[in-house]
């Protein structure tokens, strides 16, 4: 075991898909970001709790899967009450806790939005923006304690392309089956931001003394079912990479059958700081092998609710003083607009297959990781199994029966029916 640690680096680059990494792509050109994290651990099965980027950083920064921590999708403004984040926890310590983002507007009303500012507190426009301000409060003071997130925004959709001159629709290519030829815009995008700004950040950390998370919060899709990320559960979107370096910890011994989800984070990353919590999540903590031979045949899930929508992260909104915001999917007392086309949608995987349902249609699919080839589901309900399991099994229950509404509680209702739990 590691002794305590006093440095701690988390990054979130958005939308970072499998296949964008040197070390899962040998034509993935990043020569420099593959030497300086040549000796970080890879966790070749991790998967995100949402295929968006609120309710994924919401897992990441409490352990939490969304039906506990509140955030069942995008557009839901806040938590469920009384969840412990890591900024607060961290802070509680004597850490200086923060985080800098090229969209620090899209953590607002989350419990820990006031540690996340601009990633250049002067650029107009982040991605132009220096690097300077988050390599010092990297680097000094020297002695202080630090728990830091970064989160890269220019691999979002649109990867960079906006304004340039000619630019292919990448949706069409994908459509009339120039899939490889789309998926290099986007590669350049991720290229981008690890062979200039996270090289020039990793080369001045000491690795001996910094514990360094690398992991998206969600893939993005560049197939003909899901172009980009929240619209439908995927494999391209729900399995992103991890890489981490631990000090004092040569490799972490992932286990090679089993999935690891963001929800880890949490455990694995407090313990490493002797930081007592009382979590009681699903998450493991990576550096315990008794959690995982307790949890063999571990199945990890991914929620998609997009019942409220689109249209969430415009300026108007995220602009929003917090007391109009008064709960967690009303403004002034009345709830949002509904997304005609909104879903629900849950997966679960062990990291060789991915299963989905669709909550309202009852539609779902079977599926190989691997090949991404659809599989004959002979009996959906094995699979339905491992969701109630997860739903009746959490010990976060109290938290959404305090704060449900009417309306939610039989949505709840509803599925525990239909997956026959209930009468
Ligand atoms: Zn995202």
């Amino acid at each position: 075991m590691a002794k305590q640690i006093q440095k701690f680096l988390l990054i979130s680059i958005d939308c970072w898909r499998y296949d964008a990494l040197g070390r899962t792509n040998p034509s993935f050109n990043t020569p420099k970001f593959d030497l300086l994290t040549q000796d970080f651990s890879l966790a070749d099965r991790f998967f995100v709790t949402a295929p968006a980027t609120r309710p994924s950083h919401v897992s990441l920064f409490t352990g939490l899967y969304p039906f506990e921590h509140g955030l069942y999708g995008q557009t839901y403004l806040k938590m469920f009450g009384g969840v412990q984040n890591l900024f607060q926890l961290f802070e509680a310590e004597g850490y200086h806790a923060f985080g800098r983002s090229e969209r620090s507007e899209v953590f607002r009303f989350l419990d820990f939005e006031s540690y996340i500012t601009a990633r250049d507190s002067q650029a107009k426009s982040q991605h132009l923006g220096s690097l300077e301000e988050i390599i010092e409060s990297l680097i000094t003071p020297a002695d202080q304690p630090k728990f830091s997130f970064l989160h890269f925004w220019y691999t979002h959709g649109g990867y960079g392309l906006s304004g340039v001159r000619n630019a292919p629709n990448l949706g069409a290519m994908v459509k009339a089956g120039q899939t490889e030829e789309a998926l290099r815009y986007y590669y350049a995008a991720v290229t981008h931001i690890q062979e200039f700004l996270l090289v020039e950040i990793l080369k001045l950390l000491d690795l001996d003394q910094w514990a360094i998370f690398i992991f998206g919060d969600h893939g993005e899709g560049f197939n003909t079912e899901v172009m980009a990320h929240g619209d439908v559960l995927h494999q391209n979107v729900a399995h992103v990479p991890l890489l981490a370096n631990i000090p004092g910890v040569e490799q972490i011994s992932f286990p090679a059958d089993q999935p690891v989800s963001m929800i880890d984070l949490f455990p694995t990353i407090t313990s490493l700081a002797g930081i007592e919590t009382g979590y009681d999540g699903y998450g493991q903590n990576w550096l315990d092998s008794s959690e995982q031979t307790s949890q063999q045949n571990r199945w990890v899930l991914t929620e998609l609710d997009s019942l409220y929508g689109v249209g969430f992260l415009k300026a108007s909104n995220l602009e929003m003083p917090h007391y109009r915001v008064t709960s967690r999917m009303t403004v002034d007392g009345e709830e949002l607009p509904r997304d005609p086309n909104g879903r629900r949608m849950w997966s679960v995987t062990d990291g060789d297959v991915f299963y989905r349902e669709d909550e309202l249609s009852g539609h779902s699919v079977l599926r190989s990781i691997a090949d991404g080839k659809d599989l004959n589901c002979l009996d959906p309900q094995l699979y339905r199994n491992h969701y109630e399991d997860l739903l009746i099994g959490s010990n976060y229950q109290h938290l959404s029966m305090q704060d449900s509404t009417e309306e939610e509680e039989q949505i709840l209702e509803g599925r525990l029916r239909d997956l026959g739990y209930i009468e």
